[in-house]
Protein backbone atom coordinates (compact mmCIF):
# COMPACT_ATOMS: atom_id res chain seq x y z
CA UNK A 1 0.00 0.00 0.00
CA UNK A 2 1.29 3.82 -1.03
CA UNK A 3 -0.94 6.53 -0.46
CA UNK A 4 -1.57 8.81 -3.73
CA UNK A 5 -2.26 11.88 -1.30
CA UNK A 6 -4.01 13.33 2.14
CA UNK A 7 -7.58 12.89 0.88
CA UNK A 8 -8.49 15.24 3.93
CA UNK A 9 -8.36 16.19 7.40
CA UNK A 10 -11.16 15.58 9.81
CA UNK A 11 -11.58 18.23 12.30
CA UNK A 12 -14.35 17.78 15.10
CA UNK A 13 -16.55 21.18 15.38
CA UNK A 14 -18.90 22.42 17.81
CA UNK A 15 -20.62 24.49 15.37
CA UNK A 16 -20.58 24.13 11.77
CA UNK A 17 -22.51 27.38 10.54
CA UNK A 18 -19.77 29.06 12.88
CA UNK A 19 -16.82 27.25 11.81
CA UNK A 20 -17.55 27.61 8.02
CA UNK A 21 -17.46 30.80 8.13
CA UNK A 22 -13.75 31.06 9.85
CA UNK A 23 -12.65 28.22 7.02
CA UNK A 24 -14.59 31.05 4.29
CA UNK A 25 -13.65 34.29 5.63
CA UNK A 26 -10.39 33.91 6.87
CA UNK A 27 -8.77 31.00 4.86
CA UNK A 28 -10.64 32.03 2.16
CA UNK A 29 -12.19 29.15 0.95
CA UNK A 30 -15.61 27.84 -0.33
CA UNK A 31 -17.18 25.15 1.37
CA UNK A 32 -18.66 22.93 -1.68
CA UNK A 33 -21.35 20.76 0.10
CA UNK A 34 -22.64 19.47 3.55
CA UNK A 35 -23.60 16.28 4.10
CA UNK A 36 -25.24 14.13 6.97
CA UNK A 37 -23.75 10.76 7.41
CA UNK A 38 -26.00 8.95 9.61
CA UNK A 39 -24.08 6.43 10.44
CA UNK A 40 -21.12 8.54 11.92
CA UNK A 41 -24.08 10.58 13.45
CA UNK A 42 -22.43 13.65 11.98
CA UNK A 43 -22.72 17.00 9.92
CA UNK A 44 -19.72 17.19 7.76
CA UNK A 45 -18.69 20.47 5.10
CA UNK A 46 -16.30 20.42 2.69
CA UNK A 47 -13.39 22.51 1.26
CA UNK A 48 -10.92 21.67 -1.33
CA UNK A 49 -7.42 22.73 -0.72
CA UNK A 50 -5.39 21.50 -3.48
CA UNK A 51 -6.43 17.93 -4.16
CA UNK A 52 -6.68 17.62 -0.24
CA UNK A 53 -9.74 18.12 1.83
CA UNK A 54 -10.85 19.56 5.30
CA UNK A 55 -13.63 17.69 6.89
CA UNK A 56 -15.47 19.53 9.50
CA UNK A 57 -16.94 17.00 11.66
CA UNK A 58 -20.40 18.20 13.56
CA UNK A 59 -22.14 16.12 16.11
CA UNK A 60 -26.10 15.37 15.32
CA UNK A 61 -26.24 13.69 18.89
CA UNK A 62 -24.48 13.57 21.71
CA UNK A 63 -23.31 10.73 21.95
CA UNK A 64 -21.53 10.43 18.34
CA UNK A 65 -17.96 9.64 18.28
CA UNK A 66 -17.52 13.04 17.25
CA UNK A 67 -19.86 14.45 20.51
CA UNK A 68 -18.04 12.05 22.76
CA UNK A 69 -14.55 13.31 20.82
CA UNK A 70 -14.93 16.76 21.89
CA UNK A 71 -16.43 16.34 25.45
CA UNK A 72 -13.07 14.81 25.98
CA UNK A 73 -10.42 16.66 23.99
CA UNK A 74 -12.33 20.19 22.81
CA UNK A 75 -12.62 21.40 19.32
CA UNK A 76 -9.75 19.96 17.16
CA UNK A 77 -8.42 17.97 14.79
CA UNK A 78 -9.48 14.58 14.91
CA UNK A 79 -8.40 12.19 11.49
CA UNK A 80 -5.95 12.21 8.81
CA UNK A 81 -7.41 9.94 5.64
CA UNK A 82 -4.80 8.73 3.33
CA UNK A 83 -6.39 7.95 -0.21
CA UNK A 84 -5.17 4.53 -1.42
CA UNK A 85 -6.16 2.28 -4.35
CA UNK A 86 -7.44 -0.78 -2.97
CA UNK A 87 -9.03 -0.19 0.51
CA UNK A 88 -9.84 -3.97 1.45
CA UNK A 89 -6.44 -4.93 0.51
CA UNK A 90 -4.85 -2.07 2.66
CA UNK A 91 -6.77 -2.94 4.86
CA UNK A 92 -5.45 -6.76 5.03
CA UNK A 93 -1.74 -5.83 4.40
CA UNK A 94 -1.61 -2.97 7.78
CA UNK A 95 -3.85 -5.77 9.79
CA UNK A 96 -1.03 -8.70 9.40
CA UNK A 97 1.78 -5.93 10.20
CA UNK A 98 -0.04 -6.03 13.39
CA UNK A 99 -2.38 -2.80 13.03
CA UNK A 100 -5.51 -2.71 15.46
CA UNK A 101 -8.56 -1.66 13.11
CA UNK A 102 -11.27 -0.42 14.16
CA UNK A 103 -12.94 -1.38 10.80
CA UNK A 104 -12.34 -4.76 9.55
CA UNK A 105 -14.22 -4.28 6.64
CA UNK A 106 -14.95 -0.86 4.97
CA UNK A 107 -17.63 0.95 5.08
CA UNK A 108 -19.47 3.90 3.80
CA UNK A 109 -18.22 7.15 4.77
CA UNK A 110 -19.12 11.19 2.78
CA UNK A 111 -18.80 11.62 -1.05
CA UNK A 112 -19.36 7.86 -1.99
CA UNK A 113 -16.03 6.86 -0.46
CA UNK A 114 -15.22 3.60 1.10
CA UNK A 115 -13.58 4.22 4.45
CA UNK A 116 -11.95 2.20 7.34
CA UNK A 117 -10.44 3.48 10.51
CA UNK A 118 -7.01 1.88 12.26
CA UNK A 119 -6.84 2.60 15.87
CA UNK A 120 -5.01 5.32 16.94
CA UNK A 121 -2.77 2.72 20.17
CA UNK A 122 -1.39 1.11 16.26
CA UNK A 123 -0.76 4.53 14.97
CA UNK A 124 0.94 7.21 17.41
CA UNK A 125 -2.02 8.42 18.21
CA UNK A 126 -3.32 9.55 14.90
CA UNK A 127 -6.85 8.71 14.50
CA UNK A 128 -6.27 7.19 11.05
CA UNK A 129 -8.61 6.87 7.69
CA UNK A 130 -7.87 5.00 4.78
CA UNK A 131 -10.14 5.45 1.89
CA UNK A 132 -11.00 4.77 -1.75
CA UNK A 133 -13.32 5.35 -4.41
CA UNK A 134 -15.79 2.16 -4.27
CA UNK A 135 -14.21 -1.04 -5.67
CA UNK A 136 -16.05 -2.66 -8.30
CA UNK A 137 -16.80 -6.32 -7.78
ZN1 LIG B 1 -12.81 11.31 7.31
Amino acid sequence: MIPSHIEHIGIAVKDLASSIKYYENILGLKCYAVEEVKDQKVRTAFFMVGQTKIELLESTEADGPIGKFIEKRGEGVHHIAFAVEKLHEALNEVEAKGVQLIDKTPRNGAEGLQIAFLHPKSTGGVLTELCSKPERD
